[in-house]
């Protein structure tokens, strides 16, 4: 049989708990020894300060820049100058999920390590081997595969508590996804390792929903721990695994979408891709008949509420937008190379408009399709 796959799984070294950063300081000098230490928004400036004044005390010159828009082309020429100007031999990235991007990618171009200091446990972005890229108005333009994962990435608890609650409760939905895209996309792959990315994305699911509202409630329980951590390291870890064929779906291709509407600008990544999962599960049971995938929304949709995640367009910030709009976030969603395609049926821009609009209504499809193609492993 011929068969080859490659790909980057995990970054060189993984450093989480209390005080990973103050565990790094043996590392980070063997990676690099002037650093462009990467952030954006004012609400870390000093943490990020407190990092700048570390590196300075282990000996390394640092270099401060901050990202100005989302992980944008005219972000990454900028910061290119700021980083050959000051001959940098590597980026460490300390924020959300686009300065993670943005500090990869520039890496990347530049040929330098990176190392992730993940500000949040919002997204999976420190882990990966992919980064991407918005317009500087932040509509979602397209993704970039890196040749390589992060060399360190040091998730330390004590930063990632500071975040506020609603980072997590995004850094959940954007993992929950995991499952309900990968079960689609490759539910039925006979690749080995493949298949165990999938079904780890379902153990990462059930434990989500079960240790989810507890890690919320209390950040310094047990529960917060795991959850942190499964959102921001093991959902970056399965798509490692799995590799590019263990793909997003239509919850990510919806997510996408709703970037380009200025309206949902505010609303953080998860929280689209949330309700993306609602939308996906609405397509499959609409025109897949699937009608677990039915059930499946039904379970979802008090889980999210209880996290307090957006289940309805209103609750994006979407109750003014017009339906013009709506059918352009739509069109994005159905382009041809969008990964909404890789759902096991056809979905046209009508039929989502239909699903966008009736994601978090809590009530079944009334069925009148005869295609009952099944589009979930179980
Ligand atoms: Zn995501």
């Amino acid at each position: 049989m011929d068969f080859l796959s490659s790909h980057s799984i995990a970054p060189s070294k993984v450093v989480r708990g209390e005080h990973a950063w103050e565990e790094s300081y043996q590392l980070i000098p063997t990676i690099c020894r002037r650093p462009l230490l990467l952030g954006r928004s004012n609400t870390t400036a000093e943490l990020r300060q407190g990092l700048a004044h570390r590196l300075q005390e282990i000996g390394l010159k640092n270099v401060s820049a901050e990202l100005k828009h989302d992980c944008c082309e005219a972000d990454l020429k900028r910061l290119k100058t700021i980083a050959c100007n000051n001959s940098c031999d590597g980026v460490i990235a300390a924020g959300g999920g686009k300065v993670l991007d943005a500090g990869k990618l520039l890496a990347h171009r530049l040929e330098i390590p990176c190392i992730t200091v993940p500000l949040s446990a919002a997204t999976c972005a420190g882990w990966t081997a992919l980064a991407n890229i918005y317009s500087s108005a932040g509509a979602f333009q397209r993704d970039e595969v890196l040749n390589k994962c992060p060399e360190l990435i040091i998730f330390d608890h004590s930063f990632v508590r500071q975040a506020p609650p609603r980072t997590l409760a995004s850094g959940i939905a954007d993992a929950l996804a995991k499952w309900y895209e990968a079960s689609v996309s490759s539910g039925s792959s006979k690749d080995g390792l493949i298949q165990q990315a999938v079904q780890m994305a379902r153990v990462l699911r059930d434990q989500l929903l079960i240790d989810g509202p507890k890690a919320l409630q209390d950040q310094n329980s047990h529960a917060w721990i795991r959850v942190a951590e499964a959102c921001a390291l093991t959902a970056g870890l399965i798509g490692g695994i799995g590799g590019a064929r263990c793909r997003t779906v239509a919850a990510h291709a919806v997510h996408n979408g709703l970037t380009q509407l200025e309206a949902c600008h505010e609303m953080l990544h998860g929280e689209k891709v949330g309700y993306g999962i609602l939308v996906q599960l609405r397509l499959e049971e609409m025109i897949g008949g699937n009608q677990l995938a039915g059930q499946a929304r039904r379970q979802l949709l008090p889980f999210l509420q209880k996290l307090e995640l957006p289940v309805s367009l209103e609750d994006l910030g979407l109750s003014k937008v017009s339906l013009f709009e709506l059918k352009e976030v739509c069109q994005f969603a159905c382009q041809e190379n969008s990964d909404l395609h890789h759902l096991p049926f056809t979905v046209t821009p009508s039929s989502l408009l239909e699903a966008l609009v009736a994601a978090g209504k809590d009530e079944p499809v009334i069925i009148e399709s005869k295609n009952t193609e099944k589009s979930r492993a179980s």
